[in-house]
C-alpha cells in the first residue's frame, strides 16, 4: 500500500513477527488463568496475550510504563482492545510469568477474559465533548472501582458481561448494545439566544442538525423556534450553534441505565439495550446512585443467571416482570415507548407475568 502522510499505518506493518507468519492460521485459544489467552496456530506456535484494564483518562507516565513494559517482555508488542483493555502480546513463553510478577507489582489489573466483566468503555465526557450531559470518565471510573472483583475473575459471573457509558444520547460509544448501559440525558429542550443565534449562527445547517425536524426559522426574531413536542434533547443542534444555543442544565441533566443489550451473534441476534432505570441526577465526584445501581444490576444478574446467559438472555427468559421485581426497580410511565413508531415494538397481548 502506498505510503500516506495521514490516517494509521497499514495495520500488517504492526503485527508481531509470529502473528504476520501465521496469519490466518490460527488454531484455537485457551484461558491458562485470568487475564491470559493463549493463541495456538495450526504450526504449533504460540503468543500469549495479557489483558490489563486501563483507567481510561491516562497520565503520559502510565502510557510510558506500558510502552517499557512492552519493550521489556514484549519486543514492543502491545495493542488495545475495542473496550480499551490493553494487550501485552508475549511471544516468548518464558517471558510470561516475569511479565505477571511485574504487573501484579506495579499494581496492575490482570483480568477481563472469558467469563467476566470486561473493562468499561465510555465516551468523551465534560473533559472533551460540548453534548455531554454527564462525566463518562468520572463515572466509568467509579464503576470500575467497584467491579475490580469481576474483571480479576475473583467474584466468578455467568457469562461475559458488557458495561458502557456514553455521555449523551447520540451515544458515541456504541452503548445501545451493552449489557449493561448508562446514557446521559438532558430533561429540557434547547434555551435559545435569538440575538445570537442571528448572528454568528448558520440557521438553514442549525435547522438540518435536527433529527425529529423539530427546528424551524422564526422570520420575526431573524432566528430560530423549537417544537417542543417534537424535541428528544439530543443536542445536536447546540453543536452546530454552540454560541446562540444552550442545553445544559444542572439541577435536570443526569443518566438513565438500560440492560440487555450485545453486539455478539452468538447465542441469539445482536439486540439493543432497554430502559431499565429512567433518571439518576448526576451526582460528581463518585455517582454513588449510579454505582449502587449497576452493582444491584451485576449481582441480581449473576445470582440468578444460568451458566452462559447474558443480561439480555437472562432477562427474556424470566420476563420484563420479574427483572424489575427482582432487581426491585419501579415500572413507570416513562418505561413505555411513545415515540411515532412504537407501534412496532408493543406488546400486543394481554398476558403479564406479575
Ligand atoms: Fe459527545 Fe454525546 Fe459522544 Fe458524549 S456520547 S462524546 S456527548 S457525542
Ligand atoms: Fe432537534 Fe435535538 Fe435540537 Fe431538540 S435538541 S431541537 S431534537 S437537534
Amino acid at each position: 500500500m502506498a505510503r500516506t502522510d495521514f490516517g494509521p499505518p497499514d495495520f500488517r506493518e504492526l503485527l508481531p513477527p509470529v502473528i504476520t507468519k501465521n496469519y490466518g492460521n490460527w488454531k484455537t485459544h485457551e484461558i491458562p488463568r485470568p487475564g491470559v489467552l493463549k493463541h495456538i496456530s495450526y504450526s504449533g506456535d504460540v503468543i500469549h496475550s495479557v489483558r490489563v484494564a486501563s483507567p481510561r483518562l491516562v497520565s503520559s507516565d502510565w502510557m510510558l510504563d506500558i510502552c517499557d513494559l512492552a519493550d521489556k517482555f514484549c519486543e514492543g508488542y502491545l495493542r488495545f482492545t475495542t473496550r480499551n483493555n490493553v494487550e501485552f502480546l508475549v511471544s516468548d513463553e518464558a517471558r510470561l510469568q516475569p511479565l505477571l510478577d511485574e504487573l501484579d507489582a506495579k499494581d496492575y489489573l490482570i483480568g477481563g477474559v472469558g467469563l467476566s466483566i470486561s473493562n468499561v468503555v465510555h465516551t468523551q465526557g465534560w473533559i472533551h465533548c460540548k453534548s455531554a450531559v454527564t462525566d463518562a470518565s468520572g463515572i466509568t471510573k467509579s464503576i470500575m472501582d467497584n467491579m475490580t472483583d469481576y474483571f480479576t475473575g475473583k467474584v466468578k459471573v455467568p457469562s461475559r458481561l458488557r458495561i458502557a457509558v456514553a455521555c449523551c444520547v447520540n451515544m458515541c460509544g456504541a452503548c445501545h448494545c451493552s449489557d449493561i448501559a448508562i446514557v446521559g440525558i438532558h430533561r429540557t429542550i434547547p434555551r435559545i439566544n435569538d440575538e445570537a443565534v442571528a448572528r454568528v449562527c448558520e440557521l438553514p445547517s442549525t435547522i438540518a442538525s435536527c433529527p425529529t425536524g423539530a427546528i424551524r426559522p422564526n422570520p420575526k426574531t431573524k432566528s430560530i423556534e423549537i417544537k417542543r413536542e417534537k424535541c428528544m434533547m439530543c443536542g445536536n443542534c447546540v453543536v452546530v450553534c454552540p454560541a446562540g444555543l444552550q442545553i445544559m442544565d444542572p439541577l435536570n441533566d443526569g443518566v438513565s441505565i438500560w440492560v440487555g443489550g450485545k453486539v455478539s451473534n452468538s447465542g441469539s441476534a445482536p439486540k439493543f439495550s432497554r430502559l431499565a432505570i429512567p433518571f439518576i441526577p448526576n451526582e460528581p465526584p463518585r455517582w454513588d446512585k449510579v454505582t449502587d445501581a449497576v452493582t444491584n444490576l451485576v449481582e441480581v444478574w449473576a445470582a440468578n443467571a444460568r451458566s452462559g446467559e447474558r443480561m439480555g438472555a437472562w432477562i427474556e427468559r424470566i420476563g420484563w416482570e420479574r427483572f424489575f421485581t427482582l432487581t426491585n426497580l419501579p415500572f413507570t410511565d416513562k418505561h413505555i415507548d411513545d415515540f411515532t413508531y412504537a407501534q412496532t415494538t408493543f406488546r400486543a397481548t394481554t398476558q403479564f407475568k406479575y
